[in-house]
């Protein structure tokens, strides 16, 4: 039997380096089998796909010297590799399963779903669906339909014993059935859940090994169940340890850049990003830390991925990346690299086209644009501090923008000084104060080129991680002035669509 592992991102952000990390694992693991990897895109939540974030997360993974034998981008025998043009399949397959008297329509309304797990809580019950469409008599199912009400379709599960999971990497697991829910397998507008999608994909693409997330792990009892509904054998399933941050917490936006994209904008070299994802699966005890692909392929071993979490560790990463720098090429090369990353005419012209104006010398250039050339600024909270803002309303700023940068489908020009007014007004500071404020968390000094053309120029993820920092060093934010924020922001919102 033939190795077959694959990657499956949702197209729902930016590319994350949990899912380069995944990816990784599973390409490492199809070829030391001689298999085959390949790369599914998992966008049955309509509402937060896009084609947009399909697209980076592709280029990010091929710019990591990724590569997958099928896909969407190119092809091959068991497509389409795209779950938005597969939903005829899936139908087809839900049909089966009502059927086979595995799944059943649910016509209940989300009112009495709502009362219903009200009355679960306050019983001290965990929220589950209670079964009332599942006990519907022929007739009463019949009528339900001929009456046009939307319906979901669910999966029957059973409300007692244990499910044993046999996991690659942890043995087996045991989870109760109780606390597993009649999982929604189709949606009220006919699209699929990722449940039924992922199960009946991986089985059709002929997927033997699944290495995924460790988040799965509730999900996988209702996957067994499914492969048993439908007559197959399930892949062998192992879950992987998130990635975390220096701390032990999980790998998050809020201590750690995570988007591929922010550590390619860093000047990280893709080889050296691999390589680092990729001592994850190798063993420690062998010693020569600096590995190509195909010696990751060969030196991975599932058991070297430790389940105490694996850490991503900048200062390793920082470590490695120089090694490459000073180990790998010769200065010419270098040069390539640094030309290829930011010292290219694309760059440069409308960077020279904003400094125009604000310099009298040619040498005036490089101290007034160095910011476009750094990574993170670093600022003392003196520097930072000059501004008229008080030191509540300057986090508040950092903090409320960040959200609503983080939440903008594309990162242009009218967006970013919408996001700076706005922010300025809901502090309750002139649009001149608050701007300065950011002026200087982001190009570190009140008098460079343009604030928002230049942070269009920077990117997103240089000017969040700027901000982040700047935010670290004036204190944070605690988690009720976060929560109290999210609140203001949430409630804004929505009396202004209200
Ligand atoms: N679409 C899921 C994700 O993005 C895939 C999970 C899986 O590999 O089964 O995490």
């Amino acid at each position: 039997m033939k190795v077959r592992t694959r990657v499956a991102p949702s197209p729902t952000g930016d590319p994350h380096v949990g899912t380069a990390y995944v990816a990784l694992m599973n390409y490492c693991f199809a070829k030391k089998h001689g298999g085959e990897f390949l790369l599914r895109i998992e966008d049955t939540d309509q509402q937060r796909s896009s084609a947009a974030s399909e697209k980076v997360i592709l280029e990010a993974l091929r710019w990591l010297g990724l590569s997958w034998d099928e896909g969407p981008d190119v092809g091959g025998p068991h497509g389409p590799y795209r779950q938005s043009e597969r939903t005829e399949i899936y139908r087809e397959h839900v049909d089966r399963l009502i059927a086979g008297g595995h799944a059943f329509r649910c016509y209940c309304t989300a009112e009495r779903l709502e009362q219903m797990r009200a009355e679960q809580r306050r019983r001290g019950e965990r929220p589950r669906y209670d079964g009332h469409c599942l006990h519907l008599s022929a007739e009463e199912e019949a009528a339900e339909r001929a009456s046009g009400k939307p319906f979901v379709v669910r999966m029957k599960v059973p409300s007692e014993g244990v499910c044993v999971i046999d996991d690659l990497r942890r043995g087996p697991i045991e989870i109760e059935w109780a606390t597993v829910d009649m999982q929604v397998l189709l949606k009220s507008d006919g699209m699929p859940t990722y449940h039924l999608a992922n199960v009946v994909d991986d089985h059709l693409m002929g997927i033997t090994h699944v290495m995924r997330g460790e988040e799965w792990i509730s999900s996988a009892p209702k996957h067994k169940l499914l492969y048993e509904y439908f007559g197959w054998e399930m892949p062998a399933l192992g879950h992987l340890p998130l990635l975390r941050n220096a701390d032990r917490s999980k790998l998050s936006k809020r201590k750690n850049p995570t988007s591929i994209l922010f550590y390619k904008r860093m000047g990280y070299l893709p080889e050296a990003m691999l390589n680092f994802l990729g001592l994850f699966g190798m063993s420690s005890a062998e010693g020569e830390e600096m590995a190509t692909l195909d010696q990751l392929v060969s030196q991975f071993e599932l058991d070297n991925i430790s389940l105490g979490g694996p850490v991503f560790d900048v200062a390793k990463l920082n470590w490695l990346n120089g090694r490459y720098i000073r180990e790998t090429m010769d200065p010419a090369a270098l040069l390539g690299r640094v030309e290829a990353w930011a010292l290219n005419r694309d760059y440069l012209l409308p960077i020279t086209a904003l400094a125009q104006t604000r310099i009298e010398r040619l040498s005036d250039l490089g101290p007034l644009v160095s910011f476009f050339f750094s990574g993170t600024l670093n600022l003392p909270v003196e520097r930072l501090r000059d501004n008229k803002l008080s030191e509540l309303q300057q986090r508040q700023a950092y903090q409320l923008a960040m959200w609503q940068f983080d939440a903008l489908p594309a990162w242009e020009l009218p967006a970013i000084e919408r996001v700076l007014r706005d922010t300025g007004d809901r502090i309750g500071a002139k649009f001149r104060d608050a701007v300065r404020a950011f002026y200087i968390a982001i190009t570190g000094s009140p008098g460079s080129t343009p604030l928002f053309d230049s942070m269009a120029l920077l990117g997103r993820d240089i000017c969040r991680e700027r901000l982040r920092q700047a935010l670290q060093t004036l204190g944070g934010v605690t988690s009720s002035e976060a929560d109290a924020w999210k609140a203001l922001l949430k409630a804004e919102d929505e009396a202004e669509e209200g």
